[in-house]
């Protein structure tokens, strides 16, 4: 007997075939691809973004560093005058001229405003106020031992401001305010009408009460940033004050002032070079001091929630970043002054940098990449999809007979092998019915032979309708065909032969137009409980020979025994 040859795949692939559909595969090796590639770009753009964030940090340090440099140099001058004060307070000079000058003050103390001067091109005035004024005020004080030593070391100082002033580097104003009614400053008075006016508003300044022995018990360093009336509005400025002591009496404060417009010069200056992101110096109320752009003000103010933001963050750390909607911010606290400089780096100027384009380069490749893997899914999904269709045609026809859609022959002989092997495991019995058409010859000769086709699928349909799902019924012949039935017995394969042949004869068959007709079949049964036997080809042949009895006892009928049983 014929056997239908089968491929034998390997075993592991016959498990894994069975339990995943080629389909379900492609799926997950494309997903498992794309999450790869998409943790690959990920992990990319995680270093770019912490080199980035270092680069920022690293160019701000070195603005920092440089800014922190300018504000030492103002610091140490400040320690250098405290430093000759000092000195002068303890050992004045024995000159002649500072004798007069002594004399002279005590001549105009008394005097609404006043000025001495030793020689106007080696030194600076020192410009004072009546004892009334100190008198009235009381922070100031003139009922001081050492009033002599202080107004010679100022002029002494006066003389060190001059040469600082005439080196033309300074631009900011040096300045020593006294409690003991008097001052000097590196900005010559413009109208000596303006002596009281200019002491008061000095005296006045927050940065000279903050210098009290209350207010700096440390006795060090102060940076302070205020808003000053100038008489055309009003106008922020920065100091840096040092105070004055010596037998610990508070004689008064050293001071560099500074005008915005300064502060933005040493900021530039600090920036030189910079190119990217913008640079602003906040005290420590967040007030803007200054900013690297070109033009006045900032390019654009931080929002309150912003502020509020950084204020926060600079409560904990000297220095980090902060990434806003459009910005990244990164800050740092400066050594020698009381503020914290912002480097603001804007979105577009990161696009347009270095690491904006390798950014941009690496999201173009991810992009390209998932879109060419898309495409391929696309495709194997698609060829997946029409070869295992083939695949499941192909099978059928291997299996089928395609005129009737029942098994062809060896098929059926395979799987009645299966049966009979299952029934006989499990004590069932298993029966074989062969059909044969009455005839049919004539059918052919009479009709042609597409209405013989026509009959056959006809005779194979009522087949189908009459038998379990469990049955496999099979062509095995031109109009012979086969029922296989596990689990009947004798007598229940004869009764369902004879319902077939029955419904078979039953039907008019409309073979051409306005022809139909009717036909017959004889059939054979043999069963396992009947032959004792599980052998599907005894059986198979044992059926053949009742059909053969049966049509020899002039067909259309059933015949379930031996010749020799029935006579
Ligand atoms: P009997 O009652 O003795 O069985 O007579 P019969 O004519 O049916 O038997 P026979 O074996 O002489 O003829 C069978 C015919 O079946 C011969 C052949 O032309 C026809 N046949 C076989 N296969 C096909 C087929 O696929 N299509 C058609 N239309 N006819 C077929
Ligand atoms: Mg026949
Ligand atoms: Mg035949």
């Amino acid at each position: 007997m014929p056997h239908v040859t089968r491929v034998e795949n390997p075993r592991w692939l016959n498990q894994l075939s069975s339990h995943t559909r080629p389909g379900r595969v492609v799926n997950i090796c494309f997903f498992v691809v794309l999450l790869f590639s998409t943790l690959l770009t990920w992990r990319e753009v995680v270093v770019l973004e912490e080199a980035y964030i270092s680069s920022q940090r690293n160019t701000l340090e070195n603005v920092a560093h440089e800014l922190n440099n300018q504000f030492q140099l103002n610091v140490d001058r400040l320690f250098f005058y405290r430093t000759g004060m000092e000195a002068a307070l303890r050992t004045p000079l024995a000159f002649e001229v500072m004798r007069n000058a002594s004399e002279e003050f005590d001549r105009k103390r008394g005097q609404h405003q006043w000025s001495i001067s030793l020689d106007n091109r080696r030194t600076l005035p020192v410009n004072g106020v009546s004892d009334e004024f100190v008198n009235d005020s009381t922070i100031l004080s003139r009922d001081n031992p050492l009033l002599s030593n202080e107004l010679t070391a100022t002029l002494e100082v006066g003389y060190l401001l001059r040469l600082s002033t005439s080196l033309k580097r300074v631009t900011q104003q040096l300045l020593y305010v006294s409690r003991a009614g008097f001052f000097i400053s590196s900005n010559p008075v413009a109208n000596s009408n303006d002596i009281v006016e200019q002491y008061y508003t000095l005296v006045t300044s927050p940065w000279f009460a903050s210098q009290s022995q209350r207010s700096n018990p440390a006795r060090g360093i102060r940076w302070l940033s205020w808003m000053l009336d100038t008489g055309n509005g009003e106008q922020r400025r920065v100091a840096v004050t040092l105070p004055v002591d010596s037998q610990n009496i508070w004689h008064g404060v050293l001071a560099i002032e500074f005008s915005l417009a300064q502060i933005k010069q040493l900021l530039a200056k600090s920036t030189e070079g910079e190119t990217e992101g913008e640079y602003r110096l906040y005290d420590h109320q967040m007030n803007l001091i200054a900013t690297s752009t070109p033009g006045g003000g900032a390019s654009a103010s931080l929002s309150e929630q912003e502020k509020a933001q950084l204020a926060q963050a600079f409560e904990h750390d000297t220095r980090g970043g902060v990434r806003f909607s459009t910005s990244y911010i990164n800050w740092q606290k400066l050594r020698n002054y009381d503020g914290v400089l912002l480097r603001i780096h804007h979105i577009d100027e990161g696009v347009r940098g270095e690491f904006g384009s390798i950014s941009i380069a690496l999201g173009l490749l991810w992009l390209l990449f998932t879109s060419m893997l898309l495409l391929s899914w696309i495709v194997i999904r698609r060829m997946v999809t029409n070869m295992s269709t083939l695949q499941d045609s192909l099978q059928w026809q291997a299996w089928h007979d395609g005129l009737t859609r029942l098994y062809n022959r060896s098929t059926l002989f395979d799987l009645a092998a299966k049966a009979t092997r299952r029934c006989e495991h499990q004590g069932l019995p298993i029966s074989v019915v062969q059909l044969d058409l009455d005839f049919f010859k004539s059918i052919n000769d009479r009709f042609g032979h597409q209405a013989g086709d026509k009959v056959l699928a006809h005779v194979a349909g009522m087949i189908s309708a009459k038998v379990r799902e469990i049955d496999i019924a099979g062509r095995v012949g031109g109009e012979e065909f086969c029922l296989v039935l596990p689990g009947a017995s004798h007598k229940d394969a004869c009764a369902l032969a004879e319902r077939i042949r029955t419904r078979i004869n039953s039907r008019e068959i409309l073979v051409a137009k306005g022809t139909t007709l009717r036909i017959s079949a004889s059939l054979g049964v043999s069963s396992s409980d009947d032959k004792g036997m599980y052998d599907i080809e005894y059986l198979q042949s044992v059926a053949d020979k009742r059909l053969y009895y049966a049509k020899q006892n002039g067909r259309n009928q059933v015949c379930c025994c031996d010749k020799d049983e029935s006579q």
